[in-house]
């Protein structure tokens, strides 16, 4: 018996041996790309005005994880991007926010701020970004360090956050949009002067090109049938236009950054990355190169119009045509079978609560500033005048700990004096005190998600949750990410090309679950931060 299994075996292995001789042992080059703000549904939502070579073809030859999910709060996109890359947790990596508060200096600190690096690409301030925020490596980072940094990383996004943290430590570069200055930019921390091809690139004007025009549908207006009526009240006017009406006038000031709000900036990130991959040689030999795109214009679309608009609908099924493109440039310039894909988001998006309320669906809004003053009324009626607060972001209180190191009273003590009237406020679901989680009622998943997501030095000390389509808008209008439900965690996860098979699974992923299913394909260490673990379907 055991003679006869083991003869099998070797037929086996001789078989997958003969057909699968003419790819390399690992992908030339790998391509991750990170859709911003891409619920899982959209995958499906769409399609009848998909083409077939886009996300279809993702799905019809790749592998798709159907149910892959964030594991932690807030999933916003500094985390979002960290954990992709990271295989790990705000708790772990450090990335808790887009921003958070520093209780030492007393100030916000943004997720890849760098005050050591300058700008690169613009003769401006700002821009002086880098990953050294994030405190564990990424998978791009173990590539490096296993070949002495023979691997080309480069990380491109209209957003800077999008472009660095994937890339990780060690990367070549990272290239990120300055509507300021109507450029591609980077930072010091990866080269003192901006590559000649970004230069031509520049010089191309992309964006200006595209503006002072109107953003018109792609296709006619019927076809737009998984979206509402183009004139609804809940969608964003922007300034310079008089209606939330198609067309969109994308008026030129000199000042290129409302391109990012329109699909034409995915287009630029394509025109960016394919630049990249020919200029700087990548997949051309045997060490795996990493490229690491992240489309930033479906999530500023998404918030200003909501997911449920025919802009955002406009805006996947243009990005569906950048996609099939890349992918044909890949095929014709690495060569089929050479690289890999993997396609996922940084998180999802609640719908517009006002469009939901028309439907009569419990949904509501606060803001920031609404919740900051009614907490400060609960306390100072009860404790004096303070400030007893000395931040509120990210749904956390940041207590002022010297004074209540002055008036000797506990972090327990404050929240429970604020915990029944928290509770009064209209869309409130849970006040949670950070260092006592044990405490509380909360369902056992979701305070696992609320744990993956403190890092003590950068956290908050109370926590606060609010019911299912309830947020603090940041504007009367459209919508935001950022809480545990589904709608927010619930993303694509596509794997496509090179040994990669046809398939899918609906078992329980996490986000977390991606960067070491690369190591794994690539027979690497995982980054050294990792928690997920090795989807061994894909391994198969
Ligand atoms: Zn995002
Ligand atoms: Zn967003």
């Amino acid at each position: 018996m055991r003679c006869f299994i083991l003869m099998v075996f070797t037929f086996s292995t001789f078989w997958v041996t003969g057909q699968t001789a003419a790819l390399p042992a690992q992908p030339k080059l790998i391509v991750g790309i990170v859709v911003d703000q891409m619920s899982y549904e959209f995958l499906y939502r769409y399609s009848d005005v998909y083409s077939d070579n886009g996300f279809k073809k993702l799905l019809r030859d790749g592998f798709s994880c159907e149910n892959t999910n964030f594991n932690y709060i807030p999933t916003y996109t500094g985390p979002g991007h960290a954990s992709i890359y990271t295989g790990s947790v705000p708790a772990i990596n450090g990335i808790v926010s887009n921003d958070w508060f520093n209780e030492n200096t007393n100030s916000y600190t943004y997720v890849v701020d760098d005050k050591d690096v300058r700008i690169i690409g613009a003769d401006t301030t700002g821009g002086q970004m880098s990953p050294k925020n994030m405190l564990t490596t990424t998978v791009t980072d173990m590539l490096q360090l296993s070949n002495q940094q023979q691997s080309i990383v480069i990380g491109i996004a209209l957003k800077d956050r999008g472009a660095i943290l994937p890339a990780g430590h060690t990367a070549d570069a990272a290239y990120w949009y300055d509507g300021r200055v109507n450029a591609w930019v980077t930072s010091s921390y990866y080269m003192d002067t901006l590559p000649k091809w970004v230069q031509t690139i520049n010089a191309e004007k992309q964006a200006q090109n595209y503006m002072n025009k109107y953003w018109n549908l792609f296709l006619p207006a019927s076809a737009y049938k998984s979206s509402t009526a183009d004139s609804v009240p809940w969608e964003t006017i922007y300034i310079g236009e008089e209606s939330n009406e198609f067309p969109h006038y994308m008026l030129f000031n000199g000042n290129s950054e409302s391109i990012k709000a329109t699909p034409f900036g995915n287009t630029m990130t394509t025109s960016l990355a394919q630049a990249a991959i020919k200029n700087e040689n990548m997949g051309k030999d045997n060490i795996t190169d990493f490229l690491c795109v992240s489309y930033s214009s479906t999530d500023y679309v998404g918030h200003a119009y909501g997911p449920h608009s025919m802009e955002v609908e406009d805006t996947y099924l243009r990005l569906d045509r950048d996609i099939a493109s890349f992918l044909t440039y890949l095929e014709t310039t690495v060569g089929k079978g050479n690289f890999m894909v993997f396609l996922t988001a940084d998180h999802g998006v609640s719908p517009t609560p006002q469009y939901m309320q028309s439907l009569n669906i419990p949904a509501g809004t606060t803001t920031e500033g609404e919740m900051v003053a009614k907490m400060n009324t609960i306390l100072q009626n009860k404790l004096g005048e303070g400030p007893w607060i000395k931040a509120y972001t990210n749904q956390q209180i940041y207590l002022n700990d010297s004074l209540l190191n002055k008036k000797g009273l506990e972090k327990k003590y404050i929240f429970n004096l604020m915990h029944n009237d928290m509770l009064k406020i209209d869309g409130v679901s849970y006040f949670l005190l950070i260092e006592d989680l044990s405490g509380s009622t909360l369902n056992a998943d979701v305070k696992e998600l609320v744990i993956n997501g403190i890092y003590p030095k950068r956290s908050g000390d109370i926590q606060l949750l609010y019911d299912p389509y309830w947020f603090e808008a940041y504007r009367a209008s459209g919508t935001t990410h950022g809480s545990h439900f589904s709608y927010d965690t619930h993303v694509p996860l596509l794997f496509y090309g090179w040994k990669i098979k046809a398939g899918e699974t609906h078992r329980d992923i996490g986000i977390t679950d991606i960067a070491p299913t690369i190591s794994a394909l690539l027979r690497i260490s995982e980054p050294n931060g990792c928690v997920g673990n090795v989807i061994t379907e894909i391994i198969k």
